[in-house]
């Protein structure tokens, strides 16, 4: 498929990545969680991103390292207090990346920042697609080596786009290149050194991001 205008990211040109926690309905049951009443929200650490192609490094003796294929927003211009109907034109486009979780520090900490922060923990791109109507019922899939494990649709969501980005920037003003990550379909699962993941977000094109993944032992920079 044909991918128009889009941009490479990384480098990422914004202030900071948003995440959208329990936001597809049989995700927040695989976990034994409730359904949120308004959109539960956290952020990444930039130190996170990694760009396709790059190796998510799991740091031993944390517990399971989980993936989670989430489609992500990527803000245009300066918003502040947006309201649901203008929210979308806030938007620059959309990517792919995946929230890599340590989960059972998740857990154990009670706040996330720990366990959603290590390095190597937010791969991202490899393109900003621009933002069209027709990906808000994209078909969003992860595959570990190989092998299908998330398939939804973005049009499944608890929180829409629109609601999201009210209810973010009545908190904190969103900034040109901020990314916002919408949250995981159900079937995630704990991550070991040698996989392959593959993000796909499919709509009028595609966009697939590619991570392998090693154990910090065997990596250079550990
Ligand atoms: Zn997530």
């Amino acid at each position: 498929m044909e991918i128009k205008q889009s941009r490479k990211i990384p480098p990422f040109t914004g202030t900071k990545i948003l995440c959208v926690g329990r936001n597809y309905k049989p995700h927040v049951e695989e976990l034994g969680n409730s359904i949120p009443k308004e959109p539960l929200w956290f952020s990444k650490p930039l130190s996170s991103i990694i760009g396709s192609g790059e190796k998510i490094i799991l740091p031993e003796g944390f517990g399971r390292i989980d993936y989670e294929g989430e489609m992500a927003l990527v803000i245009s211009k300066k918003a502040r207090n947006l309201s649901p109907n203008e929210a979308l034109d806030f938007l620059e486009g959309v990517t792919v990346a995946l929230d890599i979780t340590a989960r059972e520090l998740q857990k154990q900490d009670g706040q996330w920042t720990r366990a959603k922060g290590f390095d190597t923990f937010c791969p991202l791109g490899p393109f900003v697609v621009p933002f069209e109507k027709s990906w808000l019922e994209a078909e969003l899939t992860t595959e570990l080596n190989g092998k299908t494990v998330q398939k939804d649709s973005l049009s499944s969501l608890i929180f829409s786009v629109p609601t999201l980005l009210a209810h973010i920037t009545r908190v904190m003003t969103l900034e040109p290149g901020d990314v916002i990550l919408t949250g995981t379909p159900a079937g995630i699962g704990p991550l070991k050194h040698g996989d392959v993941l593959k993000v796909k977000l499919s709509a009028s094109s595609e966009i697939i991001l590619e991570n392998f993944v090693i154990s910090e032992k065997q990596s250079p920079v550990a």
